[in-house]
Parts: C-alpha cells; sequence; structure tokens
C-alpha cells in the first residue's frame, strides 16, 4: 500500500486517501472484485485508476459518457498518464491506432464504450494483452428500473466468463438497495467485496427558503454568497428556463440555457461554455446534469420543488465535487405545492405510478417543511443516520425554526374552505380572512359569510406560509381542475373537530443566515490574497485556454486556494500543496513561483 499512496503523492498531487479509497484499491490491487457505492463527489475514479498503475497490464473502463470519458483522459495526460477513449467520436482510422498502441502496451488505461467492448473484435484483441483489470463505471446503468437503462450493460457479465482471472470493479452513485442487488446479479459480482459510503455531502451547505419572488430572490443569493462563481439553477418548465436566464444575463451575470427542446447544437454549446470557462451560471431543466462532472460548481438552486428527495439529492450533489464549500439553495413556495399535487393527479400514469409519485412527492414536502435538520432527514431517507443531532451546515441547525400552535388558524382557514364552496385558491381565501373588499369578494358576497376578516391580525406574508404548510401535511388539497382551488379532505374533518393539534414552524429569518458565506471563506481575504487569488485565477483561465482543456484540468480551486494560504516560496514547498503532483510540478512551477514571489 506505500506504493499506491506514492502514487497518490507523486503522481496526483493528493496527501491522503479519502474515506473508503485505501481499503477499495488494496482489494482490487490484489486481484479482488469488488463493488463501490460512493456518492458524487467521493473519488470512485482513484478506486481504479491507482490499481491500474500498480498492476501489470491495461485496465480497461467501461463508460456509457461520451464526454466523461474524454474529460478523465485528457485530466490523466495533464498528470502524465498514458491513457486513451475508444468511442464512436474516434474516426476509424484514429480506432486503429488506438487498437495499435493498445497491443504495444502503450497505456495503462483504456476508457471504451460497452457496445465496443462487446464486438468481437474488441475481445479478441484485448485476449492479446494483459489485462490490469476491467472497471464497470456507472453500474447503476444495468438497472432496468432505473432511469439510466443501457441493454449493453446487462451483457457485460461476458467479461468474467471470458476473462475470469481478471478483476473486476463495478462502481455506482446511486444509493438505494435495489440497484445495488441488482447490480450484484446481473453482472455476477455475488463473491465481490461491497464498499458502501456514507452518502453524505458535508461539504454542501442545504437551505430551503419560503418563495416570495424566486427572481429576485435567487439574485440576492447570487451576489452576496456566490458572486464570481459557476452554479446551476434548476427550473421545472422549458419556458422558466429561458426567461431565467435572460433575466439573470440582463442583471450582469453570465448565464446560459439548457433544456430538451433546443437544438442539439445549441445545447452542446452552452454545455461547453459551462465547462469551460469560470463563473458560467447554467440555468437548466433536469435534462441537464447527467454525466457532467465539473468539480468547481459551487452552488445549485432550485427555484421549483423537485419531484422527490431522490431527484433533489442528485441535483444538489453536482455542488461541490471538489469537496469545497459549496451551496444547495431553493426556493419554494404553496404554488409549488399545488404544481406537483396537479401534474400526479392529471397524468395519464396507472393509479400504482400514482401512488408512488405521490408518496415521493410527500416525502419531498416533508423535507421542505420540517423542522429539524435537513441532511439527516435526507440520510435517513436513503437508510443512513448520523451520530450527531444536526449536521450544523443546513439552514435548521444553523438558524433552527420556532414552532407555533396554529391550531386556530388552521381551523380558520378551513372553515373559510368550506364556506365558500371550496372552489377558490389561497388568494381569495386569504382576502376573505383579512377582510379585503375585492371585487371578487364583494361579486361572491364573501363580505357576509362568519369567516370574512377572521384573520386580520396576521399579513398576507403569514397566511400564504400557513396555506402552504397546510396543503403540505395533506389538510387541504388542490382540485384536479387546475385553478389552484383548494378543498378539504380526509384528514381535515380532525383539525376541525378540534381533535387534533397543528403545529407549523415560523417563518425563519433567512437574510441572516445569506450574508454569512458558507465554509472556506473568500470574502475573509485581505486584500493582498484576494490579488494574488485573482492573480492564479486569471493564470489558470490563460493556460487552461492555451491548453484547450477546463481550468479545473489545469488546477482545482482547492489547490489555488491553499497556494493562496500557504503562499509557498521553495519548490519543495510548492509539492506539498494538495492537487500538485510531480508532472504539473514540472510544468508548471516556474510560472506559479512567479506570481506566488510578486504576490
Ligand atoms: P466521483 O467519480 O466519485 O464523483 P471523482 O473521482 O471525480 O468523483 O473525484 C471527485 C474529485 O475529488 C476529483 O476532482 C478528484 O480529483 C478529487 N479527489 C479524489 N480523491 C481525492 C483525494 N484522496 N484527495 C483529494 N482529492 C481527491
Ligand atoms: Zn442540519
Amino acid at each position: 500500500m506505500s506504493e499506491a499512496l506514492n502514487i497518490l503523492k507523486e503522481v496526483f498531487g493528493y496527501p491522503a486517501f479519502r474515506g473508503q479509497q485505501a481499503e477499495v484499491i488494496a482489494h482490487l490491487a490484489s486481484g479482488g472484485d469488488c463493488l463501490v457505492l460512493m456518492p458524487t463527489g467521493g473519488g470512485k475514479s482513484l478506486c481504479y485508476q491507482i490499481p491500474a498503475l500498480l498492476r501489470n497490464g491495461v485496465a480497461i473502463v467501461v463508460s456509457p459518457l461520451i464526454a466523461l470519458m474524454q474529460n478523465q483522459v485528457t485530466a490523466l495526460h495533464e498528470i502524465g498518464v498514458r491513457a486513451a477513449v475508444l468511442n464512436s467520436s474516434l474516426s476509424q482510422q484514429e480506432a486503429i491506432q488506438v487498437e495499435q498502441k493498445l497491443l504495444a502496451d502503450e497505456f495503462d488505461l483504456l476508457y471504451v464504450a460497452p457496445e465496443r467492448l462487446l464486438t468481437a473484435r474488441f475481445l479478441n484483441l484485448i485476449a492479446r494483452i494483459p489485462i490490469a483489470l476491467f472497471a464497470i463505471d456507472e453500474a447503476h446503468c444495468v438497472s432496468q428500473w432505473g432511469h439510466d437503462f443501457r441493454p449493453e450493460y446487462i451483457q457485460l457479465s461476458i467479461l468474467h466468463e471470458r476473462f475470469p482471472e481478471v478483476p473486476r470493479i463495478a462502481l455506482t452513485a446511486t444509493a438505494d438497495m435495489d440497484t445495488r442487488k441488482e447490480i450484484i446479479e446481473r453482472l455476477g459480482l455475488n463473491i465481490a467485496k461491497v464498499f458502501v459510503s456514507s452518502f453524505d455531502r458535508p461539504n454542501i451547505r442545504y437551505q430551503i427558503v419560503d418563495k416570495t419572488n424566486s427572481r429576485s430572490q435567487l439574485l440576492t443569493f447570487i451576489q452576496a454568497e456566490h458572486p464570481g462563481d459557476a452554479g446551476i439553477v434548476y427550473c421545472l418548465s422549458r419556458k422558466k428556463v429561458e426567461e431565467t436566464a435572460l433575466w439573470l444575463a440582463k442583471q450582469g451575470l453570465s448565464a446560459v440555457a439548457y433544456h430538451a427542446g433546443m437544438s442539439m447544437q445549441q445545447r452542446s454549446l452552452n454545455q461547453e461554455k459551462f465547462l469551460r470557462e469560470e463563473s458560467i451560471i447554467m440555468v437548466a431543466t433536469i435534462a441537464f446534469g447527467m454525466g457532467i462532472d465539473k468539480p468547481d460548481v459551487r452552488f445549485v438552486a432550485h427555484l421549483d420543488l423537485p419531484k422527490s428527495i431522490e431527484g433533489y439529492y442528485q441535483e444538489t450533489g453536482r455542488a461541490g465535487r471538489d469537496g469545497q464549500a459549496a451551496n444547495a439553495w431553493m426556493a419554494y413556495g404553496l404554488g409549488d405545492v399545488i404544481q406537483q399535487r396537479r401534474m400526479i393527479e392529471e397524468s395519464e400514469a396507472q393509479h400504482r405510478f400514482k401512488q408512488v409519485a405521490a408518496r415521493k412527492l410527500e416525502a419531498m414536502l416533508s423535507l421542505c417543511e420540517t423542522t429539524t435538520c435537513r441532511r439527516t432527514r435526507m440520510l435517513s431517507y436513503f437508510g443512513e443516520s448520523i451520530e450527531t443531532a444536526g449536521c450544523g451546515n443546513c439552514d435548521i441547525c444553523l438558524n433552527p425554526p420556532q414552532v407555533w400552535d396554529a391550531t386556530v388558524e388552521v381551523q380558520k382557514a378551513m372553515s373559510c374552505v368550506y364556506r365558500t364552496g371550496q372552489i377558490f385558491g389561497a388568494g381569495h381565501l386569504i382576502d376573505v380572512l383579512r377582510g379585503n373588499l375585492t371585487d371578487r369578494v364583494k361579486e361572491w358576497h364573501h363580505d357576509k359569510i362568519s369567516t370574512f376578516g377572521i384573520g386580520k391580525d396576521f399579513p398576507e406574508k403569514t397566511w400564504r406560509a400557513i396555506f402552504r404548510q397546510i396543503v403540505a401535511l395533506g389538510l387541504l388539497t388542490p382540485d384536479s381542475e387546475g385553478h389552484g382551488a383548494l378543498h378539504l379532505t380526509e384528514a381535515s374533518r380532525a383539525v376541525l373537530k378540534g381533535q387534533q393539534n397543528v403545529c407549523l414552524r415560523q417563518q425563519t429569518k433567512i437574510e441572516q443566515l445569506s450574508r454569512k458565506r458558507s465554509g472556506d471563506d473568500l470574502i475573509s481575504l485581505d486584500s493582498a490574497e484576494r490579488s494574488l487569488w485573482e492573480q492564479l485565477r486569471s493564470w489558470r483561465a490563460k493556460t487552461a485556454k492555451e491548453h484547450g482543456v477546463p481550468a479545473y484540468v489545469i488546477f482545482h480551486d482547492a489547490t489555488l486556494h491553499e497556494l493562496v494560504r500557504l503562499c509557498p516560496q521553495t519548490e519543495d514547498e510548492l509539492s506539498q500543496v494538495t492537487g500538485i503532483g510531480a508532472r504539473k510540478l514540472d510544468k508548471y512551477g516556474t510560472y506559479l513561483m512567479e506570481i506566488l514571489r510578486d504576490g
């Protein structure tokens, strides 16, 4: 294992293994099969890249994502590892060249698309050379029930049949038990050692705020916490994606859009821009994200409620893959609850599917309305528990909300729904409760009913929050007509009869939290450090451009941070910095020393 650690330091420039990396590497390097479940950003790649360098022969890496393969290979070239891709992006000529080099033992790693790997030609080819290992990335693609099912993945069991002596490692970031079982079964990994890491992402700060005006809330959030950072903003509809991107651009931010309705060309243009340039904000539907391994996404914002905790966790997990502080921020309001409930109601799906969808939405809503630690809730949803009472890095832990007994107010709201005939939305109901003499109130003579004006003592904002929570709790439900009209449910009865109390959360003071920038504090840098940071960044941008690679392939933010903090003055000190291995020291050391000395 000391050899593995040496490679980690010398080649990759990292001082220590993370989580279970060391155990996985030891097991695989000694010839054992393994299944590795690690969250996004957990460091799965090193688990096979280091054994690839330790073992004799070439490591064959199967991946379904062409763009991702290329990125990995580019990053490997940067640190001097001999690697190549073999997939449909190559011309026939190029593919033949790769094959020849493969036979001549010129690679440590070869990334292959599954359909290519399964051809008789390729299988015969690799039968002629020593193979270090097979790595099956995104192994959940074997699952027929998952979103990412790839039929070729099922046939990958052939690898074990043809090459029984070659160890295999399957990797995925999908957490659930069923998928895990399916991977083991379909890939014949019964004797494989299973490594399950915690799915916790402690560097991500979760924050869910009450939606008032989501756009300006978003802008305030970005300006306060993420000036100059790259981030992703998720919206539900294509239209909203385009409008939001345009609006952000008008506010002077570099925002681009991505959704399935755009032309292929425009989409990949915007995606490239996001990957390669710095400080780009990607506004997208959930069509965007799979296979995006940009490590320095500093925030993920949701302007609409996701359908499930699985989705939310996956989308927010795209923030902070480099382990540096990142934010997952969401604005959520009554409209979201109504919209999602209605979408399930109106969908053409069978009853069984609707039930599953409704259950998932319930779990998501209770995450939004929780008065206890968000992270603890999400992890327990995935069957994991955390030891401490709270995580200390979510809005609830940082700023615990007050809970109040709102039974009387909820009863008032419900009677108002009942007395107005269960055909109105929250807006009108609040007008009646607050005693507003609007045209509509007059038209329906709602100023004559007993609930008119009985809610005067609360502002509209509070009433909206009350309605949102009542609907989230299932005590009122929107009708299926699509006008947001609310009606009573089975569960309403007990509350109306006074048999059940309802506790709600008080509005949290969001502003207070937002001003504290999370974690590694750029704002706390003094002006000299700040200027050094800017110089390093612009040198990195320039170098990346010259090499035609994304900036993070040159150095991660974490490396630049450490450079600013430690300000190394000798080559030896420089080599101690995380992310600076022998090759990068050799290539960039002199430039860095120049900047650091001046700085
Ligand atoms: P995953 O595939 O699990 O999402 P990656 O393998 O892409 O994650 O790793 C995420 C990031 O963490 C990468 O940028 C990688 O360089 C970095 N990383 C991995 N292992 C270590 C380590 N031991 N020390 C420091 N950084 C690491
Ligand atoms: Zn918490």
